[in-house]
C-alpha cells in the first residue's frame, strides 16, 4: 500500500530522514517566493511547502503552522526507490525539525514584508522598526485589488477619512487603506490587510479594523503583522 506522508502518496519509495540544510531551506524559500510574486497567494502555500533535490535525492516538506503535524517543522528525506509493497519512513528523533522550520518563518516574513519595505523606501521613509520610525504602511488586498496606506503623519497626500471609525484608528495607516477601497467602490468578500507595525489597541482589540472591514461588507479579513497572522470573521 502507498504510504503517506506530508499530503503526498509515495508508491515504491522508501524515504529516511536527514538533517535539513542551508540549500533545502533555500530551495522551500525558492518555491515560497514563487506562490507570493505569481499567484493570488494562497496561504496553504505560504505556510506548507516541499521542495525536491535533485542533486542529493532529497524532498524536503515545510510545515509552517499545521495543526496535522503539530508543530511547525522542516523535515527532509532522502527518496530510494524499493519494490511496491515495502514502502517506509525512517524517522531520526535526533534531528531537530524545529529550528530551521522557525528559520524559514523569519525568511517568508521578510519575503511577506518586502514590498511593504520598498514602498517605505519610495516614501523615503525609514525601514519599519528601526529607532527613528515613526510610519506605518497597510497594504490592502481585495476583489483583485491593492491598496497602500499610509499613516497621517508621513502621509503626503492624505485623504479625507468617511468611514466610521474612532480617532486613533483615524490617522492610522489601515484607516487610508481601507478608506481607498472604500473609494473605489470595493465591497465584499474576503480581504487581507498586511501591516508592518502590529495593530494597535484602537484598530485591533477595540475594533478599528473590524468595523471598517464591516462597512466596506467583507465577510472575512485576515491581518498579518509582524507578530503573525490572525482572521477575522465578520459574518
Ligand atoms: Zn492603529
Amino acid at each position: 500500500m502507498p504510504l503517506e506522508l506530508h499530503n503526498f502518496e509515495w508508491e515504491g519509495e522508501r524515504l529516511v530522514q536527514r538533517e535539513t540544510e542551508p540549500h533545502h531551506i533555500a530551495g522551500v524559500l525558492a518555491k515560497i517566493r514563487w506562490v507570493l510574486e505569481n499567484s493570488d497567494c494562497d496561504w496553504e502555500d505560504v505556510y506548507s511547502a516541499y521542495y525536491v533535490c535533485e542533486e542529493d535525492g532529497t524532498v524536503t516538506f515545510y510545515e509552517g503552522e499545521s495543526a496535522e503535524a503539530g508543530n511547525p517543522g522542516i523535515w527532509t528525506y532522502v527518496v530510494y526507490s524499493c519494490p511496491v509493497g515495502s514502502e517506509e519512513v525512517v524517522k531520526n528523533s535526533d534531528i531537530n525539525t524545529l529550528a530551521p522550520a522557525l528559520e524559514m518563518q523569519q525568511l517568508i516574513y521578510k519575503l511577506i514584508f518586502e514590498e511593504l519595505a520598498q514602498y517605505r523606501q519610495q516614501l523615503g521613509l525609514t525601514p519599519a522598526g528601526s529607532e527613528d520610525d515613526r510610519a506605518t504602511i497597510a497594504k490592502l488586498e481585495i476583489g483583485g485589488s491593492v491598496f497602500f496606506g499610509i499613516s497621517a503623519g508621513s502621509n503626503p497626500n492624505r485623504r479625507k477619512i468617511t468611514l466610521k471609525v474612532n480617532p486613533i484608528s483615524r490617522t492610522h495607516a489601515e484607516a487610508d487603506a481601507f478608506q481607498q477601497a472604500f473609494d473605489a467602490g470595493l465591497r465584499g468578500g474576503k480581504a487581507r490587510l498586511t501591516v508592518d507595525r502590529d495593530l494597535c489597541r484602537a484598530c485591533g482589540q477595540n475594533g478599528g479594523v473590524k468595523g471598517m472591514a464591516r462597512q466596506l461588507g467583507i465577510e472575512e479579513i485576515e491581518v498579518i503583522s509582524p507578530s503573525g497572522r490572525q482572521t477575522i470573521t465578520l459574518i
